[in-house]
């Protein structure tokens, strides 16, 4: 999913590792793999390629996981149809 990523340094994602019980869900349910889980804890492995899709907190049994869903998705395709017309990157696509 190289090609896919969200605009960056502005994902709402956070991991609160005391919280965390290294299950793996947020691994697992994660489209982007964004997790690795290393010695029984969560790992953020690739903040920027988060698309606020809100899987991984829906599914942390802790809430671990902190995000905020929302324009993630519609802003990120957006942002990359705006890229490949301009070739420049795009802060905000927000209202
Ligand atoms: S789903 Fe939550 S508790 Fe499980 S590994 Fe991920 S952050 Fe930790
Ligand atoms: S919000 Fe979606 S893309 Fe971002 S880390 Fe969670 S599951 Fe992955």
């Amino acid at each position: 999913m190289e090609n896919f990523r969200y605009i960056d340094d502005i994902a709402t994602l956070s991991l609160d590792k005391k919280a965390c019980i290294g299950c793996g869900m947020c691994a697992t349910v994660c489209p982007h793999q964004i997790f690795e889980i290393q010695e029984k804890k969560a790992n953020i492995m690739d903040f920027d390629a988060c698309m606020e899709c809100g899987a991984c907190a829906q599914n942390c049994p802790t809430g671990a996981i902190s995000v905020t869903p929302g324009v993630g998705c519609a802003s990120y395709i957006i942002a990359n149809w705006l890229y490949r017309l301009t070739k420049k990157k795009v802060n905000s696509v927000c209202c």
